[in-house]
């Protein structure tokens, strides 16, 4: 199931600013308001749908979790673009979707890694227990990397920018300006839920008074505004094991998002995509290469410059090499767990395409040698 395209349908690319946004969302309610085109069913869906698109890419928390359910969402039966822009599921549909399968604890398709990345982007309470007192773990923070051929196969350290959370050290994560008071939650009344009946079921969700900490700041602090903590940019550095495939994930526990009320942090989960290489080819723990020959050299045999992951070395061709076979060097594959592959040569013999007569000449003697 796709997702609605919400920037297509504003007509704005991924990384429009916001006035951007504001003056396309104004231009295109002008032409499609019911007022305008009275009657006009297409244009009423039109303007519902813009205004849709419009309440999700405007607000700067929702559009960060919907540019997450674009970019990951796939992963997960319910991601990606609906090509044509509309159609698909809504920002809201996925929502309900998510929280339902979280009531349950059995979304389906999904299996835990559903809940560790998309734990994360929404906040929707725990409806499973009211102890928003209680310690909990941090979330989970998804990142991704793209590292060179070379650092895949051989391993090394390679630098991640993230924007991470730390704890404010002007108010101890407290969120209160030094010396200022908190009062009880008049919304909750100190419990930091709300509990609503639902036919049979009383279900209870986080206060969204005081987030759940059943008390009020009454002035916030001035260093991060209340949230008690902060975010910056910091680099972090990432250990790439030798042999490391594409699309693995290398996971550094604690590095994720802060626990709240004193609960551990979460984990920092990151993607490790391997750039392609312009010689070597990889197929498990074994590298392949591609080496041209002419036809004299491949009846003759001769001597090659074989490149490996370690620099050049020089191999033996034998004489009467068949195109397309296959060498093999062993021990100058991919390093893994104690275990190193091998690099297979894949032999090419180029036939020329223009002879002189003398070569005419000569190959004619060859032929009556019985070749
Ligand atoms: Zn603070
Ligand atoms: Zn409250």
């Amino acid at each position: 199931m796709a997702v609605k395209d919400y920037y297509k349908i504003l007509g704005v690319p991924e990384k429009a600013t916001p006035a951007e946004i504001k003056k396309k969302y104004l231009k295109l309610v002008r032409k499609y308001h019911p007022d305008k085109n009275p009657g006009d069913k297409q244009a009423e869906e039109k303007f519902k749908e813009i205004n849709e698109a419009h309440d999700v890419i405007s607000n700067p928390e929702k559009r960060k979790k919907y540019d997450m359910i674009r970019q990951y969402g796939s992963q997960f039966n319910f991601g990606g673009s609906a090509p044509g822009g509309s159609g698909g599921m809504s920002y809201e549909d996925i929502l309900k979707n998510f929280s339902a399968g979280k009531r349950r604890k059995s979304y389906k398709n999904t299996g835990g890694s559903f809940q560790d990345i998309f734990s994360q982007f929404f906040d929707l309470g725990d409806f499973s227990s009211s102890q928003t007192h209680a310690p909990q773990r941090g979330k989970n923070i998804l990142s991704s990397i793209t590292i060179p051929f070379e650092t895949a196969i051989k391993g090394g350290n390679q630098f991640l920018k993230l924007e991470t959370e730390s704890i404010c050290e002007q108010c101890n994560g407290s969120g209160a300006e030094p010396g200022s008071k908190k009062n009880s939650c008049s919304q909750c009344q100190g419990r930091g839920t709300i509990s609503v009946n639902q036919g049979p079921f009383a279900t209870s969700y986080v206060c969204p008074a005081c987030q759940g900490k059943g008390e009020i700041i009454e002035t916030p602090c001035k260093k991060c505004n209340g949230a008690g903590k902060l975010v910056t940019l910091k680099t972090i550095k990432v250990k790439i094991p030798r042999g490391i495939e594409n699309n693995s994930k290398i996971r550094l526990k604690g590095k994720g998002a802060l626990g709240i009320n004193n609960g551990p942090p979460g984990d920092l989960i990151i993607r490790i995509f391997v750039q392609p290489h312009s010689t070597f080819k990889r197929n498990g723990l074994n590298l392949e290469v591609e080496i041209s020959i002419t036809l004299v050299n491949a009846l003759l045999g001769t001597e090659i410059n074989v490149p490996t992951m370690d620099g050049r070395i020089k191999m033996k061709i034998p004489s009467g090499t068949q195109p397309n076979s296959k060498l093999r060097i062993k021990g100058k594959g991919v390093p893994s767990q104690g275990k190193r592959g091998d690099l297979i040569i894949k032999v090419l013999v180029k036939f020329p395409k223009k002879l002189t007569e003398e070569q005419k000449e000569l190959i004619k003697k060859l032929k009556e040698t019985g070749l």
